[in-house]
Parts: structure tokens; sequence; C-alpha cells
């Protein structure tokens, strides 16, 4: 078999395309704003393909960038300043933070509403007891790249449990009427527990650690990961040609569920803002 691979930047351009028009006849601007602090050089990157990709959209966006040696009370009265402003629907506190100051702390100092990275205590235990909330954007990304895919009673294995993608993965899969199982560092037989899984999503952050006969055949391959070679190659925790020799569906790296993480930042801002000011 040779797996139909998921173009990921498709959809993602499709997303946004479709946000693009709902924001058109909205009359307002749906506010975003990107919290920055220090010189972190891949949050830069990070940082600036949001901006961009939220004002081609249609949304006001701005990013604050604050100096590497703020202090926490410095930005927590910051981020208060924006949960009390009228036009900021959704913010985002760019991780990572320096040293001294307490990412939990910044995380839960966002207003639930406006929490459009979905890591807020109250929007993870919205979703863990299945009532609507704001989700993280790179599961929900993952959620529009299985449209199609018959979830009800499959099998999901989620090879990772961090709090910013595996945890809110297993969740929505749950929802999703998914049998699941998050397997991890501790996990036994790791390969024989993918094997099981019609739908398997990596995110561990290993480079192409799951090999072609983890891969139950016919099964949706979904690899989070992105890994930089020390020759440069950006690679997934897939190896990719392996995999899709016995996946039904598999999602490249780069190309699958990268471009679907700033598409569901946006979606979210954009949720966020119709749930507080309608449209
Ligand atoms: P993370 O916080 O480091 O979590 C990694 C998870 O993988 C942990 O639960 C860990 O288990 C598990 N793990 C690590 N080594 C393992 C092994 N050898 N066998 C089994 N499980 C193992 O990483 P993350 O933030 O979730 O990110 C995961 C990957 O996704 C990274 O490559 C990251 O760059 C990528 N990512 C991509 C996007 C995107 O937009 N596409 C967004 C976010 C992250 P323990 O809990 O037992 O330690």
């Amino acid at each position: 078999m040779t797996a139909r691979v998921i173009d990921g930047k498709a959809v993602a351009a499709e997303l946004r395309a479709g946000l693009k028009a709902r924001i058109a006849t909205l009359g307002y601007a749906p506010g975003l704003v990107v919290v920055r602090v220090g010189d972190d050089p891949a949050s830069g990157v990070y940082v600036r393909n949001k901006d961009k990709a939220a004002k081609e959209a249609g949304f006001n966006s701005r990013t604050i960038h604050l100096p590497a040696d703020t202090t926490q009370a410095a930005l927590l009265a910051r981020i208060a300043e924006l949960n009390a402003d009228p036009a900021v629907d959704g913010i985002l506190v760019q991780l990572p933070l320096p040293a001294q100051i307490d990412t939990q702390a910044a995380i839960n100092a966002v207003a639930p509403e406006k929490d459009v990275d979905g890591f807020h205590p109250m929007n993870a235990g919205k979703l863990a007891s299945g009532q609507p909330g704001l989700v993280p954007c790179t599961p929900r990304g993952v959620m529009h790249l299985l449209k199609g895919t018959e979830l009800r009673g499959a099998r999901a294995v989620v090879l990772g449990r961090s709090q910013i993608v595996g945890r809110p993965m297993a969740q929505l899969l749950l929802a999703a009427d998914c049998t699941v199982t998050i397997a991890h560092s501790r996990t036994r037989d790791l390969p024989a527990e993918c094997a099981r899984a019609d739908i398997l999503v990596a995110a561990v952050g290993r480079p192409e650690m799951v090999r072609g006969d983890w891969v139950k055949p016919g099964a949706t391959v979904i690899d989070v990961g992105i890994n930089r070679l020390a020759d440069g190659r950006l690679v997934g925790d897939v190896a990719f040609a392996e995999a899709a020799e016995r996946a039904a569906a598999i999602t490249p790296v780069p190309g699958g569920v990268g471009p679907m993480t700033i598409a569901c930042l946006l979606e979210n801002t954009l949720d966020a803002a119709i749930a507080r000011r309608g449209g």
C-alpha cells in the first residue's frame, strides 16, 4: 500500500480563507495580541509568522515584545491590561519564557475566554469534562486533518502526553468516539501498542522513531513531530517512507500538521471574538 499524503498546507490555506470570509462579514476585526518576552530566536520566527497570517486573514494583530529581564509581576500586569481591553479577543503568551518567570503563572493569568492557546487550566478542564471551550491549536488542527476519516469506534494511539499536544489530542479523539490509548516514555512495548492503532498520532520529538513495522496496514498516521537533524533536514517523529508503505493516509513533515497550528490559532481567536462580541 502507498499512503495518501494529507496536504496540511492546502487544508490550512482553505481554513484561513474561510476565516477571512467570515471576518469580512463581522463588521469588526477580531483582536489578537502575542506577548513575547526576550529574544529566543525560534520564537521570533513563530511570532512573525503568526502576525503575518493573522493580518492577511483580517485580524487586528499586534505583538508586544518585552525585554528579556522583564519581571513576572510586570508580565502579569501587562496580561491584566490585555484581559481588560475590550478590543482584544485573543492573548497568546509565546513560550518559552525566561527563567525568572513561572510559565504556569503566566498561563493562569490570561482570561480563559481570551486564552487562544487553550492552555489555561479552565480550558483544559472543560476539554477533559466534555464542555465547549478553547482547545489547543495543534490538536485542533489534527482534528481538521482527520475530517473524512472514520473515527467512531476506531482504535487511536497518541504517542506523547504533553499538555500542549498529547493530552488534549487524546481528549479530542475520545470526544470523537475513538478508543484512545496514550503512550509515553514509560510505555511497555511501544511498537506493539502502535501497531494496534487505526489512528496513530506521534508527538514525541524523536526523529523518525516510529518505524514502518509499527504501523498497522491501512492506518491513518499523523506526525506532529518537528525535528531538525544535524545535516539541516527537517523530519517528523515517523519514518515517513517506511510508514507510507503501510498506512492508508499519512501527514508529511514539513507540510502536514505544522501549517494547521497557526490556522487554528486564528480559528480560536475568531471563536473567542464571536463568543464575547457576537457575529
Ligand atoms: P514534549 O513536551 O517534549 O513531550 C514529549 C512526549 O513524548 C512526552 O510525553 C514523553 O513522555 C514522550 N516521549 C519522549 N520520548 C519518548 C520515547 N522514547 N518513547 C515514548 N515516548 C516518548 O513535546 P511536545 O511539546 O508534545 O512536542 C512533541 C513534538 O511535536 C516535538 O517534535 C515538537 O517540536 C512537535 N510540535 C509540533 C507542533 C506543530 O505545530 N506541528 C506543535 C507543538 C509541538 P514522558 O511524558 O514520559 O516524558
